[in-house]
Formats: structure tokens, sequence, C-alpha cells
């Protein structure tokens, strides 16, 4: 059965279950009774989100001349928030319930019924919730050693704009960026990992001259969605959704999301903005540091404009999740399987002995021994194959390579296509290439 969306039924609760069930994503302090939208990432669930972060990189850095990386602390100068306009306007309005004390987020509530109890009528009036957490740095705990823990990336990458530009050899244009984690006390969270209180981001501010901003804007904007369809997201799954002036943000001249259709609908995993020299200009101003770029061969200063591209990390991978998860019956029986592209899989192959005799055991050992320093391997060797299978299906394994006997006879090991089923029969030393060919061949790169 699939929905309106094109997904199975009751997909967030599989995903979870699955999660679970598989070792992706479990919640955090789970023995304690949880904390409220955070989660850890279990052995495959580090895998794919280390795939995922590692394919952004490559992308946004490695391929690239014009961008450099950056990982800059969690932790900054309180004043980066005051100059941001985020101690004044990094607000969320709030309402609660007076009938159950239930809190909401005002644009997440429709009309005037409590989701929670079904009063009407009850709400406060919304006042507005500062999303950042604050803490405390050095041992006395007054508002002078107040800071906060980033909401976004963002700012690191502004205030090492200088550094960066005088210890590279870039020029105007060029990016930085940067991955980490970000913070936000939200008021409701939910939809899984969809929106948490601790996530990560992938970042990317481009300078440019002002004038050729719009160029670089639509230029970003199609490259950030070839690049989600390059991992093997669905095209009509995706859109653009461009930001009417009435929602754009205080500093963006234009804003674009890239939405995901998620089993709860529409919605974004990623922004590409327009933010013009807002951010430049408010950090010069506040730190009182020249934060103008300087053409050398005409002597031109300007404040550069700023492309972002930003992305949820943990977004990104329920949507890899949620896109890859499907259901199907196979010779009368019904099996789940994740569709991973295999650039993203956790586990690349997973090697087997048909039966626990006749030299398998052995000779599966030794190939997955062999394949272990290049693919990420699972070794598995009790239980029926069938359900070894569907283990792998489950864990999104593209390829599972059995040791028969006709494998001791002959040197030969089947190779299983998580996607079409299909067994072929190669030789055992040349498995490696084999798999090469396919994983990487299918990766394109
Ligand atoms: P929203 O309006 O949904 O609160 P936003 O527009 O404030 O989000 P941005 O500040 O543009 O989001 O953040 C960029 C990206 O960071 C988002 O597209 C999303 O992928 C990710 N992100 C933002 N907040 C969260 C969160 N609470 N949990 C997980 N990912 C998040």
């Amino acid at each position: 059965m699939s929905t309106d969306t094109g997904h199975p039924e009751n997909l967030m609760e599989k995903l979870v279950s699955l999660a679970k069930r598989r070792g992706f994503i479990f919640q955090s302090s789970e023995v304690y009774g949880g904390v409220g939208a955070v989660y850890d990432y279990g052995p495959l669930g580090v895998e794919l989100k280390n795939n995922v972060r590692e394919a952004w990189w490559t992308e946004m850095v490695h391929r690239r001349e014009d961008v450099e990386g950056l990982d800059a602390g969690i932790l900054m100068h309180p004043e980066v928030w005051v100059a941001s306009g985020h101690v004044e306007g990094f607000t969320d309005p709030l309402i609660e319930c007076r009938n159950c004390h239930r809190r909401f987020r005002a644009d997440h509530v429709e009309g005037d019924q409590c989701p929670t109890c079904g009063v009407s009528g009850q709400f406060t009036e919304p006042r507005n919730f500062n999303l950042m957490f604050k803490t405390f740095m050095g041992p006395v705990e007054d508002s002078t050693a107040a800071v906060y823990l980033r909401p976004e990336t963002a700012q690191g990458i502004y205030v090492n704009f200088r550094n960066v530009l005088d210890s590279s050899r870039q020029k105007v244009p060029f990016g930085i960026a940067q991955v980490g984690k970000a913070f936000r006390n939200e008021i409701t969270p939910g939809n899984f990992t969809f929106r948490t209180r601790e996530f990560e981001q992938m970042e990317m501010q481009f300078f440019v001259e002002p004038g050729t901003d719009e160029e670089w804007y639509h230029t970003w904007k199609e490259r950030r969605l070839e690049w989600v369809k390059s991992l093997g997201i669905r095209a009509d799954r995706l859109r653009l959704e461009p930001h009417g002036p009435d929602e754009l943000a205080h500093y963006a001249k234009d804003a674009v999301d890239i939405e995901y259709l998620f089993p709860m609908g529409w919605r974004e995993f990623e922004g590409i903005h327009n933010r013009t020299d807002f951010d430049l200009s408010r950090h010069q101003e506040h730190s009182g540091k020249k934060l103008e770029y300087v053409e050398s061969h005409s002597g031109k200063r300007f404040i550069p404009y700023v492309i972002e591209t930003s992305a949820g990390l943990d977004r990104t991978v329920l949507v890899v999740l949620a896109d890859a998860y499907d259901e199907e019956e196979v010779e009368g029986e019904s099996r789940t399987v994740l569709r991973l592209h295999p650039r993203l899989a956790p586990t690349k192959v997973a090697v087997f002995p048909l039966v626990k005799k006749e030299g398998m055991p052995e000779m599966a050992a030794r190939i997955a021994a062999d394949l272990r320093g290049r693919y990420t391997t699972f070794h598995d060797v009790s239980g029926s194959i069938g359900r070894r299978y569907r283990r792998q299906d489950e864990a999104g394994t593209p390829f599972c390579v059995t040791v028969d006997g006709q494998s001791i006879a002959d040197g030969t090991v089947t190779v299983r296509d998580r996607d079409t089923l299909e067994q072929v029969r190669v030789a055992a030393d040349g498995i490696s290439d084999h798999l090469r060919e396919r994983i990487e061949g299918e990766a394109g790169s």
C-alpha cells in the first residue's frame, strides 16, 4: 500500500523502527527514557552519515579550485551573535495552551484549537522565544561569561573570511565550506530527525562581486539540485521552492528551498540564499576590522556579496533513508529493502558461506578479509541464507557474495544484486575488481 506521496503507508514509523532494529539511529539517552529531540547514530547510521558528508565535501571542496574548507569552533565570541542579528531576532513565536499547558510554535498550529487537548480559544498571545542555547564560559556563571552554542555554522565562515583570504591563494569569487554541529532550542521538534535540537549543517558561503550575485545565485541553485539527484534521490520527489518577497529573511535578497516530498508533505532540507553584503558589513561594523576585498589588478574595493548554500546533514540523511525505503513481494514473500545509492550504502558488500561446512566458511572468511581494507564488508556465517540476505536488504547493502559448493570446486562465487536480485558467478580472485566496477561505476566517480 502506498500513500498519495508515493511512499509506503506509515513510512515514518517504519523508518524509526528499521533505524533502531538495524542500528542506524537511536534516541539519545534511551536508557534514561530519552532526551527531547536529540538522536544518536548507530554503527550503520554513522557510516551512512559519513558517506553523505564525504560526498558533499568531495563535491563542494575537493572537486573545486575555488572553494576552501574550514572547521570553526562551536563556541564563538558573543558579539558575533549580536552582529548577526541572532540575539535580537532569532526567535520563534511561542504560544501556550492554558488548558493543557503544552507549548507550540504559533506558525506550526492552524486555527485556535490545541493539537494536544483539542480545546479551542485557550492559546496565550505569542511571545518571542530565542532559539539559541546559552551556556557559560569559565568558572563564573554571570552574564559577562555567557556564550551561545552556535545555531548555524555560517558565522564561523564570515568571521574567518579575512583569515582564509590572506592564507590561501583565492581571489573573489571564491567560497568557504564547513560541516559541523548546530544547536537550536526548537519549540516543536519532531518527525524523527527532521527537526531536532542538535544537528549538523553542511554550509558553503560563496563570496562574489556585487552585480554578479544574481548569476552566481542561479548557478548554485542548479548545482545543488543536481548534486542531490546524483545521490539517487527520485527527481519527482524534489522541487525548488522560491521564497516570496514576504517570506525572505531580513538579510536575503533572494532565497530558494530545495524541498523533498516527505511522508508529511513537501519540506525544505537545503536553502540557497543571496545574503548580499549583510553579514560581512555587520561584522565589519561590530568588530571594527576591515572586511572589504581589494581587487589586486584594479585596486577596486568592495564588501563581497554572499551566496549561501545551507543544507542539514541529518535532514539530508533522512531524505536519503525515506527515498530508499521500499517494500515489495518477491515470490510470495514480502521484503523490506533500502535502495541506497552504492556510494552511500553503509556496508558495500556482505560475504556468506552458504553452509558451515566443506571449506565454505574458511573461503568466505578469506574473501571477507581481502575485501575489508577496500570496502566496508560484513561477514555473516549463521542463519538461513534467506534471512541473511533479507538482513542486508534492510541495511541497504548493494551486493552479497556467497560461497557455495561450486566455489570449492571451481573457485567462483555468486554475487547477488540487492535491487534486481540477479545473481552472477564471478571468479573469487577477481571479486574485488568486479565490485569496484559496479560500485564506482554506479557512483559515477
Ligand atoms: P525552519 O524554518 O524549518 O525552522 P530554517 O529555514 O530556519 O528552518 P535554515 O536556518 O535555513 O533553516 O537552516 C538550513 C538547513 O539546516 C535546513 O534546510 C535544514 O536542513 C537544517 N536545519 C535547520 N534547523 C534544523 C533542525 N532543527 N533540525 C535538523 N535540521 C535543521
